[in-house]
């Protein structure tokens, strides 16, 4: 809570008081919660978030290393995803299975030579349009897939990461907060589980996965009730060209809502109400400077992003969506602010972003920030958990609150006395 630190509220409080003259804020005045959300039920949840069980549960994520689809690494982390989520209390987890064939690579029909390929590539870096929408502006830094197990300094991570992918069937693991009076309805909470670069994916996709767990955590807790469902969902295959996500809405698209058995009162698909995806949340240290080099620490300024798309079907939706998303974090994140911005792309919400309001979390715009080298760790061997600070973490615990505040407005969580 840097930004605000209750002894800096008690002064502020103190000397608007003096102001006013009348004691309009004498009543309550426990802790730093502002009085008239003292008794906010969601407040109490979204203080169960803390930083060190986040860090924890990205390290947890770590030991896998990049966590490749198509691995035994990958396979042990939805495992071990799976075991988390059963200790928290989401004890009915699903898998959904689906087979995976990698491209086979594409020959160019006429040899090129290296020049034209060259002048290619510097016309694309020259270029200012963005993946999504938007125009890139300012200084540019190098982007890119790591593929050299040898940049990978550290022998213990690159043993972790040696065995290549094979293609076959690919799992991903989800589990879902029953609602007590719409369980017929829903959100999807995701973030994904799968990396790659030679690193530890820690921030791509650690930082998401974590945060989707770490609600699934405190909304399974006994004393907590919503009125509509959440599903959180960790993706595999989403660095491939998000084939988890769209395996799912490929199963289970048709079986929305539908009541099985009949009068059972349960819905194994219960209607998709919108979908919240949380993918690369730690690193926001700013644009590259002139040399391509990124600064080393956190900017006081950062944000989360909270994209749509304003060219999807579902745009309008999304874009309300974002909105509460906004107002949440204004009334529930500690820290970091956040932002909206039109242009969400590249990841797991797009295969929803047609059929039903869609939007993303992220540390910086995919397309016109990120995607021009905004985070230098991005794909690479140093997407490891030592290369975060304390003050990268807690962007990623401030989306977290954000979303959490977000979703229990949405479910209609309450505490049970
Ligand atoms: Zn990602």
């Amino acid at each position: 809570m840097r930004a605000n630190s209750p002894l800096r509220s008690a002064v502020v409080a103190s000397s608007l008081l003096a102001l006013l003259g009348t004691p309009v804020f004498a009543q309550g005045g426990a802790g730093n919660a502002p009085a008239d959300t003292a008794n906010d039920p969601i407040r109490a949840m979204v203080a169960r978030l803390d930083l060190e069980r986040y860090k924890a549960t990205v390290k947890g994520l770590t030991q896998f290393g990049d966590r490749r689809q198509g691995t035994k690494r990958n396979r042990d982390a939805v495992d071990w995803i799976e075991a988390q989520l059963k200790s928290y209390g989401c004890t009915n987890t699903e898998r959904i299975k689906y087979m995976f064939q990698p491209p086979t690579p594409q020959t160019p029909a006429q040899p090129q030579d290296s020049a034209a390929i060259a002048a290619r590539r510097a016309a694309a870096a020259r270029g200012t349009s963005a993946q999504g929408g938007g125009r890139i502006r300012g200084n540019r830094a190098r982007t890119g897939v790591n593929t050299d197990s040898l940049k990978q300094p550290d022998a213990r991570i690159r043993a972790i990461d040696a065995e290549p992918t094979s293609p076959g069937e690919r799992q991903e693991v989800f589990c879902t907060k029953v609602g007590t009076t719409r369980p017929d309805e829903m959100y999807i909470v995701g973030g994904h589980m799968d990396g790659h670069g030679w690193g530890e994916a820690a921030n791509d996709d650690g930082s998401g996965t974590a945060i989707v767990m770490e609600l699934a955590r405190i909304f399974s807790s006994p004393d907590v009730q919503t009125e509509r469902s959440i599903r959180f969902i960790l993706w595999n295959n989403e660095e491939t060209g998000l084939n988890g996500a769209r395996a799912y809405v490929e199963q289970r698209q048709a079986l929305q809502g539908k009541e099985s058995p009949a009068g059972s009162k349960k819905y194994p698909e219960p209607k998709w109400l919108g979908m919240i995806q949380h993918d690369m949340m730690m690193w926001d240290h700013g644009m590259p400077r002139a040399d391509g080099t990124v600064s080393p620490e956190q900017r006081p300024e950062a944000d989360v992003n909270i994209e749509f798309q304003s060219a999807a079907k579902m745009a309008d939706g999304a874009q309300k969506l974002a909105w509460v998303f906004h107002s949440a974090n204004e009334k529930y994140a500690t820290d970091y602010p956040a932002q909206v911005g039109p242009h969400m792309t590249n990841t797991d919400s797009a295969p929803f972003q047609d059929l039903i309001p869609a939007i993303s979390l992220r540390e910086n715009e995919r397309g016109r920030e990120i995607g021009a080298g905004w985070d230098p760790n991005w794909h690479q061997p140093t997407d490891v958990y030592t290369t975060y600070s304390d003050k990268d973490f807690r962007l990623g615990l401030n989306a977290a609150q954000t979303t959490l505040g977000a979703l229990a407005q949405l479910t209609g969580a309450t505490l049970k006395k």
